[in-house]
């Protein structure tokens, strides 16, 4: 176990990233009673953690993969954000249209629903919409071929409030965030990490999080000694706000298969998301025109009566998820988080890979487990117990 003086360091734990696992982490280190700092080198929320589709989700889609333990697992973390960040998060009905030219069968996805009614303890509901209702519960809804409307429970969130507030909590429980500031290199010196910052600042810590998101493996390059890392893939996913009213939330397929979300955002359809493989800078990454008509033609289909082109859309944005690499199509690549680290190469150093935003507090209770094994804790306050505030 590293000595801890908590006299020679300026903290037990430095974090690169503010996401929402870098304030996730920041979170649960700091009711562990670690003196904790992270860095982030934009705003808090700037990179993945405001371009999710904003979902607090189990993953419904994740049960075609057989991935029962992450639904499983996304699902009680669902339960519990819906405790404690009541102001944040909201449980809804979510609409799936079936039509006889789809993919998937309505008994295909009742099925599906049953399961993820069990994997939710009971607490995702469903049920088969009435003829009556399909047009008040998905106004404007393309009714041709249409076979079945089935609706189930989920929740929904704002993904940047929701990591403001995650790290707002961190502030309070002792931990320093610095905005605008860029980690530029990090050296462990044998007892220490001596982080180098792009504004000429040094800082000390025990313990290192590389909590960089996309930008994890180009963080891990500036790091010495270099820790081993993870071959992943960039899959960039696009979003389009359109001008168009919007009070349900629709999980469809899109023209290719694949599964789209439409939901109210700002009072207007957010349609999203696509999956294309994304090489290059992460700062670079923009959504392509392909992604925007694959957007356009499936809300086209959608709702024909209220035809949306380019000049409908108010706004675009574009993430990039962190997936394991694999040879299959990105919808195959687990989406479970990993949290990567090696004692003997690079001690003291832990990176964070993937994961959804739904399961950023049960990975940061892992991430503080495994400090734990290395820096004795002074606290023991669970994550569990800490009410989230919007601080908006
Ligand atoms: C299109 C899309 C849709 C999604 N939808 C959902 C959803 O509905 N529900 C769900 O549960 N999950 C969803 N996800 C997954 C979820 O959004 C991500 O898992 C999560 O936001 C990742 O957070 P993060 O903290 O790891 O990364 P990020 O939010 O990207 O944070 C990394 C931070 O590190 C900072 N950084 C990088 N380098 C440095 C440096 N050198 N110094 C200082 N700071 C640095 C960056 O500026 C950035 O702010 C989606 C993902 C995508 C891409």
């Amino acid at each position: 176990m590293i000595a801890k003086s908590k006299d020679t360091v300026d903290a037990d734990i430095l974090i690169i990233g503010g996401g929402i696992y870098g304030c996730g982490v920041a979170q649960a280190i700091s009711a562990g009673g670690f003196k904790t700092i992270l860095i982030e080198k934009n705003s808090l929320a700037s990179g993945t953690s405001s371009q999710s589709t904003k979902l607090i989700h189990g993953g419904l889609r994740y049960l075609e993969q057989f991935n029962l333990k992450l639904v499983y697992e996304a699902l009680s973390e669902r339960e519990c954000l819906l405790k404690i960040a009541p102001d944040l998060v909201s449980r809804q009905w979510f609409y799936i249209p079936v039509y006889s030219t789809g993919k998937r069968p309505a008994w295909f996805i009742t099925c599906g629903l049953f399961l993820y009614y069990l994997l939710s303890a009971g607490r995702s509901k469903f049920k088969w919409l009435k003829k009556n209702d399909w047009s008040t519960k998905v106004a404007g809804l393309n009714t041709k071929d249409l076979k079945a409307v089935l609706a189930y429970e989920d929740a929904a969130t704002d993904d940047a409030a929701l990591t403001r507030a995650v790290a707002a909590s961190a502030k309070t429980l002792g931990c320093k965030i610095f905005e605008q500031t860029t980690v530029e290199s990090a050296k462990f010196n044998g007892s220490y990490w001596q982080v180098k910052l792009a504004n000429g600042e040094q800082l000390t810590a025990r313990v290192l999080v590389n909590a960089a998101g996309p930008w994890v493996n180009i963080v891990s390059k500036v790091i010495y000694p270099e820790p081993p890392t993870l071959n992943i893939n960039l899959v960039q996913g696009t979003h389009l706000l359109l001008n168009r009213d919007c009070t349900s939330f629709i999980y469809t397929e899109s023209l290719d298969g694949r599964v789209m979300f439409f939901r109210p955002w700002r009072g207007k359809t957010l349609v999203g998301t696509t999956e294309v493989l994304f090489q290059g800078d992460p700062e670079q990454v923009k959504p392509r025109h392909s992604e925007i008509d694959a957007i356009l033609n499936t809300y086209n289909f959608y709702f024909p009566d209220s035809v949306c082109l380019e000049a409908d859309i108010l706004e675009t944005y574009c993430g990039l998820r962190v997936l394991p690499e694999v040879e299959q199509a990105a919808f195959f690549a687990s989406r479970e988080t990993v949290i990567a680290f090696d004692q003997t190469t690079c001690p003291a150093y832990f990176a964070i890979y993937g994961g959804k935003l739904t399961t950023y507090r049960k990975e940061s209770e892992k991430v503080l487990k495994l400090i734990k094994n290395i820096l004795p804790a002074t606290a023991t306050k669970s994550t569990k117990e800490i009410h989230l505030d919007s601080v908006d």
